[in-house]
């Protein structure tokens, strides 16, 4: 599933293909994704020009002309592709998970522009696209979401008062996108080992200390895996063709039974299931 700085690289790739295009025509030919796809959406999109695509947490916005947006979240499977005109089933990748041979039965959506068309393909169907229609809408949208973690929002007085009164573990917390937004799976196990805290500790036991370092290595951690071109653990390609190459940076995450990397450290990495996801941690040096 792609997290934040996977999404980041997509939305990276998206920007520099399409920007300040016009959008020609647009092919549903499945709307039974996630949530299913507007009726609406084919004449919500057609003749609009792309002004900018952002990015919130793991959601891709396309900011249209007349101040509408559409939102992209690319679930667990989806993928985005961009395809030359006059040159067929030759698929560029934008996006992850890409396996050389494209099943065009996958082929949810087509957006055509003048000289290309950006195909999203999604085997398992999780992902979807939304319409909104005003900056109002945009904003309730992400209401309920807490600021993702290179949000000056999510400071100190932030982390320490929303922990201070919890029970649950602090894994728990960092995947949880009402209290930091688009921090997923891999990354939290990978920000918790930077900070020296087993995943399981209570956040209400949490110290000051500890509550800035969750901060400090959550910018970190993700700057980092976006600046590699996120992690490719299953065949995520770039707009270059590149693979990402932070999964070669893993301290823990399926480092399973393999030596501690910390300095000294003499312990080893352990997997444990934490509300039913893999969590991978040191059994020494995390306390
Ligand atoms: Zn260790």
């Amino acid at each position: 599933m792609p997290e934040l700085p996977e999404v980041e690289i997509v939305k990276q790739s998206l920007d520099k293909k399409i920007k300040l295009k016009k959008i020609k025509k647009v092919i549903v030919r499945n709307r039974n994704l996630r949530s299913k796809i507007p009726k609406n959406f084919k004449i919500f999109l057609e003749h609009k020009n792309i002004k900018k695509i952002s990015r919130f947490s793991k959601y891709i916005i396309i900011h249209l002309s007349k101040g509408s947006f559409c939102i992209i979240h690319l679930g667990m499977s989806g993928t985005i592709h961009f395809l030359k005109k006059n040159k067929k089933n030759k698929f560029t990748n934008l996006s992850f998970y890409q396996s050389p041979i494209l099943p065009k039965k996958h082929n949810h959506i087509e957006i055509q522009f003048q000289n290309f068309s950006i195909i999203y393909n999604d085997p398992r169907r999780f992902g979807f696209f939304e319409i909104i229609r005003n900056k109002d809408e945009l904003y309730k949208r992400f209401s309920h979401f807490g600021p993702e973690p290179f949000s000056k929002l999510f400071n100190l007085s932030y982390v320490c008062s929303y922990l201070k009164d919890k029970k649950k573990n602090i894994k728990n917390f960092l995947l949880d996108q009402k209290f930091v937004s688009g921090i997923g799976n891999i990354y939290a196990s990978e920000i918790l080992f930077f900070c020296k805290i087993n995943p399981q500790k209570k956040a209400i036991n949490l110290n000051k200390e500890e509550c800035k370092k969750i901060i400090y290595f959550s910018k970190l951690v993700l700057k980092k895996a976006i600046q590699l071109g996120g992690s490719s653990i299953r065949d995520f390609i770039n707009i270059s063709g590149n693979r990402g190459s932070f999964q070669k940076e893993f301290k823990v995450y399926q480092r399973e039974n393999l030596n501690c990397l910390k300095y000294n450290c003499l312990g080893k990495i352990k997997k444990k299931i934490i509300s039913k996801r893999s969590t991978f941690f040191c059994n020494k040096c995390q306390k």
